[in-house]
């Protein structure tokens, strides 16, 4: 079957939808992005996903007048067309194209388009065995709390994670101080048992799914703190984890070969893990 995607308006052929050669997301990465998970036609955490959508687009001042019902039904409508109920879309929304200049142009019309990811879950196996990880310098910009689509540091992360044979790269500052992951936000149980991870700001992307997971961590009488950690807690770890719309909740037992805890899905985690895809499944059912 061909696959179809989304450009602007038109279902096209997926071979055939292609972006202009001065589309400002393909010269400065001017354009912002989201991806959403669609599990038996339900769009995911539709409604955060459309709060961050619109506060990426504010923070770069991209005129896109942001209809989240409007782009519901395109996403439901590219589902159907591709004969789909479950799967991940990408959605980007870039500034437009104009004559390449740096500042903003006068007369550019942003440009949305969606494509269905070929969303691969982790294997069931990596829930109970967890993934390794490297550990990486952060070399990012300073305003990650925008999803835009300038991710050449997070690739490059990733690319040596998986030289490494690991699947994911957990990001250092300078200072030694923990940010978050390169696709996925980070989380441990310390010590003294408390859910840890980075505290909202412009050093890390605020995730989706690292906003529910404090909600559902708070309905399960679990401590957090939202405060920043040191590559060394993070080794002392008991439990290491991170999240994301793609892989939910993931546990990491070996980090730069250094195995955490027992090398399986800690208990808190597993809990975590079981509640959170509860709490998907309450929204489809
Ligand atoms: N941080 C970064 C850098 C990411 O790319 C992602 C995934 N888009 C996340 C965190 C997790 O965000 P979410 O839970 O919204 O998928």
């Amino acid at each position: 079957m061909v696959k179809i995607s989304y450009m602007n308006g038109d279902y096209l052929d997926h071979d055939k939808a292609k972006i202009h050669i001065e589309d400002r997301s393909n010269q400065f990465s001017d354009g912002v992005y989201e991806v959403i998970e669609i599990k038996q036609s339900t769009c995911l955490n539709f409604a955060d996903h459309m709060t961050r959508l619109s506060r990426s687009l504010k923070e770069l001042k991209i005129d896109f007048v942001n209809e989240p019902d409007k782009i519901k039904t395109i996403i439901l409508e590219l589902f159907a067309k591709n004969k789909l109920a479950n799967g991940a879309v990408y959605i980007q929304i870039s500034r437009g194209s104009a004559p390449r200049n740096h500042a903003f142009p006068e007369h550019a019309a942003p440009f949305i388009t969606m494509t269905i990811l070929d969303m691969k879950p982790p294997f069931l196996a990596d829930y109970e065995n967890g993934i390794k990880v490297i550990t990486y310098p952060d070399m990012r910009w300073k305003r990650r709390d925008i999803k835009t689509v300038s991710l050449l540091a997070n690739v490059l992360a990733k690319e040596e994670a998986a030289r490494q044979g690991a699947a994911e790269a957990v990001l250092f500052e300078d200072d030694g101080m923990i940010t978050e992951a390169s696709s996925s936000n980070l989380f441990i149980i310390d010590e003294q048992n408390i859910l840890r991870t980075h505290p909202l700001n412009n050093m890390i992307l605020g995730g989706v799914t690292r906003k529910n997971i404090l909600n559902v961590a708070a309905k399960l009488g679990i401590k957090y703190k939202e405060e920043a950690f040191s590559k060394d807690d993070l080794f002392k770890a008991k439990e290491v984890f991170i999240t994301s719309t793609i892989r939910h909740v993931l546990p990491v037992t070996t980090i730069d070969e250094v195995v955490v805890g027992n090398g399986k899905i800690g208990p808190l985690t597993y809990k975590l893990r079981v509640a959170y895809e509860e709490f998907l499944n309450g929204q489809v059912y």
